[in-house]
């Protein structure tokens, strides 16, 4: 393995802002010695924890704590890594990384680290993603499918492929460098078969993949309903004991328009439309623009309605004005004051009791069946909408492939194509702008 060092140590704090028992600056350089020498005044054995005071230039002590360095290769960044484990105040923290900038490091930018560790071949681009994915994750489930792909399931299922890709371009190749090889020659290879199996396992990890980016990016529902339908009383008791986090994001000056609630790990964001109302008031406008905007992108609306009064005007209005393709799912509530059945009408009806919670299962398993959740799975590894697109377009070159069988070069360069797009996903190939988008996103000090 050969080792990008980069000419600048950088220093972060590693751990969140704010007070705790620990706080944890991580620096990651190529000669971390000034830094260890100036701090601790000794030198540390590689992967021990020494007990040490941290020391200012006057020599006055900034904080005591636990100091361990990982010399290189075998760090999380694939260069020299100095840990700091003081008190976990952000005074103590500040000064304890403001030292290591006197000592020459300069502060980290965010996700440097890991883009380092990145550029070091100590983690693909998926994982790298995984680390993010991990932090980020909003549920058990996320947070384990962040796992396995961080472990490399996600990356190791791209490899597979990507080799059996290899494979058959190098059959086609020869194929066209030796022309005595004709069409029979790659006939009796099976390379039309080899071309089916190599769909087929595509397709197999594009469902894979998007059950991981659902649990990642979950789904946005658009709730409609009047006043006193019994929203509330709907979210609580959907929310039930999967009630991880439950946020409200004040969207508009009086209106709560966003929830979040997990339903089988899968995170919902809820927009409330009951703040879409008509005024005048430019500060609503703008939240009111900001939910429609929102609404654009949503990918279900849930219709909330009593019972006893069904569909109102102020409904039907804000049904008009919703995409017309996007998916709405009538809940008829309060059906203990009706006497009706709960449960599922057709595929866009559901009649429930948020009181008593009669039908609420019903409602749970049609939301995830229209989100396209096939239930908590270990095999489930966590995906971003860019991997599924470096999929889909992969399978399309796939498909070209197959219409290209009998005109031998086109074939060659379809399965080029179909290669180089996978690599994207564990950034065999990426370019500086798209790593500069991925890792601009993490937090510092990752
Ligand atoms: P929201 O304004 O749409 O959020 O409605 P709330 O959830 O605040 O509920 C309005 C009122 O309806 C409250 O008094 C609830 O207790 C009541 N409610 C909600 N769901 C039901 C239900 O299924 N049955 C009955 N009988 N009352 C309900
Ligand atoms: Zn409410």
């Amino acid at each position: 393995m050969t080792l990008l060092y980069h000419p600048d140590t950088i220093a972060a704090i590693a751990t969140a802002p704010g007070r705790g028992g620990v706080g944890v600056i991580r620096v990651s350089g190529q000669d971390l010695s000034a830094i260890v020498a100036g701090l601790i005044g000794r030198a540390l054995t590689p992967r021990h924890a020494h007990f040490a005071k941290f020391k200012d230039e006057d020599g006055s002590v900034i904080d005591e704590g636990l100091a361990l360095y990982f010399p290189g290769p075998n760090s999380f960044t694939g260069e020299h890594v100095l840990e700091l484990q003081g008190h976990g105040g952000p005074v103590v923290m500040r000064m304890l990384l403001a030292r290591c900038v006197a000592l020459g490091a300069r502060h980290a930018e965010p996700g440097e680290f890991t883009k380092r560790a990145f550029l070091n071949s100590k983690l693909d681009l998926a994982q790298a993603e995984a680390v993010a994915d991990l932090i980020d994750a909003q549920s058990e489930a996320a947070a384990r499918s962040a796992l396995k792909s961080l472990d490399g399931a996600f990356s190791r299922e791209i490899n597979t492929l990507v080799e059996e890709l290899i494979n058959l371009r190098m059959l086609v190749e020869a194929t066209i460098d030796f022309p005595e090889e004709d069409i029979d020659f790659l006939e009796a290879a099976n390379a039309r078969g080899r071309l089916n199996e190599l769909q087929a396992q595509l397709a197999r990890v594009l469902a894979t993949a998007s059950q991981g980016r659902l649990l990642r990016e979950g789904m946005h529902v658009v709730l409609i309903g009047q006043p006193n339908v019994g929203k509330s009383s709907l979210m609580n008791a959907l929310a039930g004991e999967e009630i991880a986090i439950v946020t409200d994001i004040a969207g508009t000056t009086r209106d709560t328009v966003r929830e979040l609630i997990q339903l089988d790990g899968v995170p919902l964001h809820i927009i409330d439309t009951a703040g879409l109302r008509e005024t005048t008031d430019t500060v609503e406008q703008i939240g009111i623009e900001r939910t429609w905007r929102a609404v654009d992108k949503a990918d279900l609306a849930l219709l909330l309605l009593d019972s006893r009064e069904g569909v109102t005007p102020h409904d039907e209005a804000i049904l008009e004005r919703l995409p017309p393709a996007l998916p709405v799912l009538r809940v008829f509530n309060k059906i203990d004051l009706t006497g009706e059945t709960a449960g599922v009408v057709g595929e866009t009806e559901v009649h429930v009791s948020a009181q008593s919670g009669s039908g609420l299962d019903e409602l749970r398993t049609r939301l995830l069946h229209m989100a396209g959740w096939h239930g908590a799975n270990e095999g489930v590894f966590i995906a971003r909408e860019r991997h599924l697109d470096a999929i889909r377009r992969a399978a399309e070159h796939l498909i070209n492939a197959g219409h290209a069988f009998h005109a031998l070069e086109l074939f060659a360069e379809e399965l080029r194509l179909a290669q180089v797009t996978l690599n994207e996903i564990t950034g065999e190939f990426s370019s500086d702008d798209l790593l500069g988008v991925i890792f601009s996103r993490f937090c510092i000090g990752k």
